[in-house]
């Protein structure tokens, strides 16, 4: 390991005006390094606290009661902080509820039904599967076309595709902002400008954005927008999702979930649906009260933090792991397969080998947890008010003693090579 590298990361880590924000998680020993936190997050110290007394003070004391006290708007009052916070949206227009997949569907739905004259959706090939797999079932339902944007996938969907792609026909276009392989960030003032221009919606999916990437929702005029609550955001396994609907089309759109929560009077018990009035009518089901403990906590250490701090946080992290790939990593034969422009790079850095499937699994028997992304992809996600540059150095370090052993077992003199 060269000294510079560490003297790098110690320098970094002393002026990171955001390290002390590490010590508000859990960080158990025998976790070496933590480069998940991209899939799912750390917890924070304190929601151990605030579950305990949750369980004795707000629901076993308040009991059913807080249905009327807190529990009915908890997911309006949190939406409207993640708003605030983290997506550039004004209050009423984000709910916390059900999961991504789940609102995406909703989402998904209530735009294309909102222009039954328009036939087509357009989406992307390289995009997570849900989102592929729900674009297919929703044109299947109301027989519409799909028309599939290829991009590169070490890089993303780029604005001339999109308008190549897009036409008087589109109901509405889905997109990740943050890439979940490459880390690739979309253009999405951009995009979302020209898919306006013939008339189509956009449905912005933030999982990899949200708590990472520095958003404007409402400035940038976006349509629609759902994320996830466990990655970034440190909502714990299974956190309920967020979905933001611009105030201008609320009225509008009709969700396909029409549960007894998103009707304007649920406790009339009345025989027909009538939507709820704003974000209400988004929500289909029960909310998940308990799910969202740990979201809330974080929301408070995000704010805390500020978005623009935790957004230069990132670029820092990201940008030392590639120069730490570079130097290190790169004569063992690795590549870095993110964006080098850091305007167009998430907080994720997608590092290619062949032995990678098996690098990482020695890495997780060490305590050092990125995740593998076949088919040669080790993704390191950088979270960044849990993760130190020294963790980053020393994760990549292991990288590195992995990868000698590895060649080692195979040709000769690797290690005299590249010490
Ligand atoms: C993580 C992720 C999801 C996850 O959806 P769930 O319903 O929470 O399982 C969906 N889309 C993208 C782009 C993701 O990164």
């Amino acid at each position: 390991m060269p000294e510079r590298l560490r003297q790098e990361a110690e320098q970094l880590d002393a002026t990171d005006p955001l390290a002390s924000f590490r010590d508000a998680f859990v960080l158990p020993e025998g976790v070496v390094a933590y480069l998940d936190g991209n899939s799912l997050g750390r917890p924070l110290a304190r929601t151990r606290d605030r579950i305990g007394s949750f369980v004795a003070d707000e629901w076993g004391e308040r009991l059913i009661r807080a249905w009327d006290e807190k529990w009915m708007d908890q997911p309006l009052v949190l939406g409207d902080q993640l708003g605030r916070v983290v997506l550039g949206a004004a209050a009423g227009q984000t709910t916390v509820a059900d999961s991504t997949t789940v609102l995406l569907y909703k989402l998904l739905r209530a735009a294309v039904d909102a222009s039954p004259e328009r036939t087509e959706i357009v989406a992307d090939t390289e995009n997570f599967p849900t989102d592929r797999f729900l674009v297919e079932s929703v044109a299947a339902e109301r027989d519409l076309t799909v028309r599939w944007i290829s991009p590169d996938p070490a890089a993303g969907v780029t604005v001339d595709q999109v308008r190549e792609a897009v036409s008087a026909r589109t109901a509405v276009v889905l997109l990740s902002h943050v890439a979940y392989k490459s880390a690739y960030v979309a253009d999405l003032p951009a995009i979302t400008a020209a898919a306006h221009e013939v008339g189509a919606l956009v449905l912005w999916d933030l999982c990899h954005s949200a708590g990472a990437v520095e958003l404007a929702l409402d400035a940038d005029d976006v349509d629609l927008a759902v994320g996830c609550s466990y990655k970034y955001l440190n909502g714990g396994p299974g956190a309920p999702a967020f979905a933001y609907v611009a105030e201008r089309l609320q009225e509008r759109l009709a969700q396909p979930i029409t549960g007894w929560m998103g009707h304007a009077e649920p406790f009339a018990m009345g025989g027909d649906y009538e939507p709820a009035k704003g974000m209400r009518r988004f929500i289909s089901g029960t909310p998940p009260i308990l799910g969202m403990l740990p979201l809330a906590d974080m929301l408070d250490l995000v704010e805390e933090a500020g978005m623009p701090a935790v957004r230069a946080k990132s670029v820092l992290l990201t940008a030392y792991a590639i120069r730490v790939s570079e130097e290190l990593l790169a004569p063992l034969g690795v590549t870095v397969a993110s964006p080098a422009d850091p305007d167009r790079r998430g907080s994720h850095v997608l590092l290619e080998h062949d032995a990678m499937r098996e690098v990482v699994a020695g890495l997780w028997q060490r305590g050092v947890i990125p995740d593998f992304r076949p088919p040669r992809g080790l993704r390191a996600g950088l979270s960044p008010l849990s993760t130190s540059f020294t963790e980053v150095l020393v994760a990549l370090g292991h990288v590195h003693d992995l990868l000698t052993e590895t060649s080692e077992s195979g040709t000769s003199d690797e290690r005299k090579q590249n010490p």
